[in-house]
């Protein structure tokens, strides 16, 4: 990601033109993230402090942002402990002026920020003609309009700096619906969309929008469903891995898709779920 010039000059730069037989000008990119400053929404456990710790092992300095003091200190010490800095931020998502709060508190303490993963979510397990306008307008806040919000506030900051990456953590429920989950599904389904119109309008100044969508992991979220062993054994027969991912199975995603390799990939989701997608389910 180049770090100087104006966005106007970078964009209709004779040099940006890519020329034949230029292979001499390869670059393999580092993987690294040295210097860089990633926020992470749902950093206080789960899989947003597994895709910050992922982010800190390649050498970004972190900001955690989730609702629980003493998970984000918690989190904050693990960070802590692979020789990063870290900025611990208690907000809630849901509410715009907290993101707000995130972005200037990130811009105050490290200067700016090159990375932004939303992973805050929730969910809640009920048959659609249960749901009430309550639960739908929390969802709705917490998924979806925190993830959009947040990557608005980020765009001028990154932009700044000569190119972002915003990671949305969406899910399987991207591509397929499973029972039960038909307000979490629909979050989901605008966020796919939304990593697509960010990507579009964002790409003149140099920021990736892309989806990691994890399918089946045990975490605090999932914990009541996987500690009951038939819902257990449902949910890993349809895994051709068979097993639950865990935080660190969205490791080589999340640094894929912060850094320089990953400078012409945008509007993409990657799928983390073990091939559960492209398992059919038949025997044949
Ligand atoms: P988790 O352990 O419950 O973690 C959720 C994180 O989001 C926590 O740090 C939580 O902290 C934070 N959060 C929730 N509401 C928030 C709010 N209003 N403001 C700020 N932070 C908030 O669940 P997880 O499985 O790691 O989920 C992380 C992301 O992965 C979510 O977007 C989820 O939809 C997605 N995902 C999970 C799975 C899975 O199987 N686990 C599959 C697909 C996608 P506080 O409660 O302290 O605020």
């Amino acid at each position: 990601m180049e770090k100087s010039g104006s966005v106007e000059n970078r964009v209709s730069s004779e040099q940006e033109k890519p020329r034949v037989g230029a292979e001499a000008e390869f670059r393999m990119p580092t993987f690294r993230l040295d210097g860089r400053v990633a926020v992470v929404t749902g950093g206080g456990r789960g899989l947003g402090l597994g895709m910050a710790l992922a982010l800190a092992h390649a050498g970004a300095d972190i900001v955690l942002a989730s609702r629980t003091e003493a998970e984000l200190e918690t989190a904050a010490a693990s960070i802590r402990a692979l020789g990063r800095k870290v900025l611990a931020l208690p907000i809630d998502v849901g509410q715009v002026a907290d993101v707000h709060r995130m972005v200037e508190a990130s811009c105050q303490h490290f200067g700016g920020f090159d990375i932004l993963v939303n992973a805050a979510g929730i969910n809640l397990r009920r048959p659609v003609d249960t749901f009430t306008e309550e639960d739908w307008e929390r969802l709705m806040a917490v998924n979806l309009k925190g993830a959009f919000f947040a990557a608005q506030a980020a765009r001028p900051i990154m932009r700044a700096r000569g190119g972002g990456k915003i990671i949305n953590v969406g899910s399987i429920a991207f591509e397929i619906v499973v029972p039960n989950i038909a307000l979490y599904t629909i979050t989901k389904g605008g966020m796919r969309q939304m990593t697509r119109a960010l990507a579009l309008e964002y790409a003149p100044d140099r920021i990736c929008v892309n989806a990691i969508a994890p399918g089946r992991f045990w975490t605090r979220m999932t914990d009541a469903f996987f500690s009951v062993p038939e819902l257990y054994e449902s949910a890993v027969q349809v895994i051709p891995m068979k097993r639950p991912g865990t935080a660190s199975d969205l490791a080589g995603a999340t640094v894929l898709l912060a850094t320089d390799a990953s400078d012409y990939i945008t509007g993409q989701t990657i799928f983390v779920d073990g091939g559960w997608l492209v398992n059919s389910g038949v025997k044949a």
